[in-house]
């Protein structure tokens, strides 16, 4: 057996993946959480050279983050599938809403995704989610995969490179080197946050520059973080930040545009100070960030902010990359589709925010994904392509 060593966050999403790979391979690790542990959360940044989890170590090699390739690697995972009636791609609301869907109307359902939960893993409280008053993303999409996990899916944990079409199938390959075939196929990739622009960006992250704060946000108990951006994903983080950090400078290029609810509990955080009409325009740091300067947009003048932590919240792009012109997308490069669902490319699906659908939400993302199963087994059905029932 490997020597496994996981150092983890209790509410890090990422974390409980890595653990959940393990878990299905049976394979024992020890567990450490760095939140509570000082010492090891000092170990973990002398180790693995970040400021992040979950870092894994497997005889002395150190991974970071949920490294699905890597570990498949280590661990190996079948080279070629079976052809399934339906492949999602992602786990998302969506992906995973979709995917109940599929497997219950009889659909041999196969889903590939980088993580389990999507976005939804980064909100801490969500209060627009029907049936739950307010409930943490990390639990809501925790709910969602036990769901999956009672029904017969087949769920792989991996990065799709591209989807094409061969022999009549659709095909799509992976970061690790696999190859899965359907008879149908729902994009369900949503989106991934924008990046700042300036210099050294890859250089931070991990180093300083957190793109999860539920995963890394322990790591920066009692020090001065900045979060950038105005919008209700930048606020949520400020003020969960606000109760672990000792400052936290919110960095917004015009005007805060929230929710009124997100507003009622920023005005009451002493600890969070707000900089508006401004922007980054470096990062400062040799191996860790140091600082940033901001910029005011009016006048030009810059200021120098010396910090330990930088979480960038200023907006989205969708994860259509892998699909070069096998279907339509739209300016912003989004998945163009109609009401019911279809894109351009007959037995292609597509759900959530990876669509062209304006509203981006988990209960309409949930919606949409049924919405496209509903769709792709009607035609499946019609196109004699499965053996599932015909609908009632
Ligand atoms: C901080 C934050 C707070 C939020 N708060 C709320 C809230 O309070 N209420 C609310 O309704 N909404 C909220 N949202 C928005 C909500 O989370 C999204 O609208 C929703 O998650 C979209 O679901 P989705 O399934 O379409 O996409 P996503 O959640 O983005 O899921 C995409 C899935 O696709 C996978 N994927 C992407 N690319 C690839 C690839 N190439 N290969 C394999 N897999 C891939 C991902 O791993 C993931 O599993 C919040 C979002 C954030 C970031």
């Amino acid at each position: 057996m490997p020597s496994v060593t996981i150092y983890s966050t209790p509410q890090c999403p990422y974390c409980r993946m890595v653990k959940a790979f393990f878990d299905r391979k049976g394979i024992p690790y020890r567990d450490i959480n760095v939140a509570e542990d000082r010492k090891a959360a000092e170990e973990v940044v002398r180790i693995s050279g970040q400021l992040g989890v979950p870092v894994t170590v497997v005889d002395g090699e150190v991974i970071v983050g949920f490294d699905a390739q890597r570990l498949n690697e280590l661990f190996g995972a079948p080279k070629r599938g079976p052809v399934a009636d339906v492949m999602i791609l992602g786990a998302g609301p969506a992906g995973l809403t979709a995917a109940v869907y599929t497997a219950r109307k009889g659909l041999s359902t196969l889903v590939i995704a980088q993580n389990i939960g999507g976005q939804a893993l980064e909100s801490w409280a969500i209060e627009n989610y029907m049936g739950f008053r307010m409930v943490k993303g990390d639990d809501l999409m925790k709910r969602f995969e036990e769901q999956v996990r009672e029904l017969q899916i087949q769920l792989e944990l991996d990065g799709v490179l591209s989807l094409g079409m061969a022999d009549g199938l659709f095909v799509v390959k992976t970061a690790t080197e696999r190859s899965f075939s359907a008879r149908s196929v729902i994009i369900a990739t949503g989106k991934h946050p924008r990046s700042l622009g300036v210099a050294d960006e890859e250089k931070f992250i991990g180093r300083g520059l957190s793109i999860c704060s539920t995963c890394d946000g322990p790591l920066f108990r009692g020090k001065t973080v900045a979060v950038v951006g105005g919008g209700n994903s930048a606020l949520q983080t400020a003020i969960e930040m606000s109760g672990i950090a000792q400052t936290v400078y919110l960095i917004v290029r015009s005007t805060l545009r929230c929710d009124d609810a997100y507003l009622e509990i920023y005005r009451k955080k002493e600890n969070i100070v707000t900089f508006t009409n401004v922007e980054v325009s470096r990062l400062i740091g040799e191996k860790f960030l140091t600082g940033i300067a901001i910029k005011d947009r009016k006048t030009g003048e810059e200021r120098e902010l010396a910090l330990d932590g930088l979480f960038a919240e200023i907006g989205w792009l969708p994860n259509t990359g892998f699909l070069d012109d096998l279907v339509t997308l739209n300016q912003e490069k989004e998945v163009i589709i109609d009401v019911n669902c279809h894109t351009n490319v007959p037995g292609i699906f597509a759900a959530g925010d990876v669509t062209s659908v304006k509203g981006k939400q988990i209960i309409i993302a949930a919606g949409e994904g049924a919405k496209a199963a509903l769709e792709v087994y009607e035609w499946l059905v019609k196109e004699g392509a499965t053996g599932a029932a015909p609908p009632a």
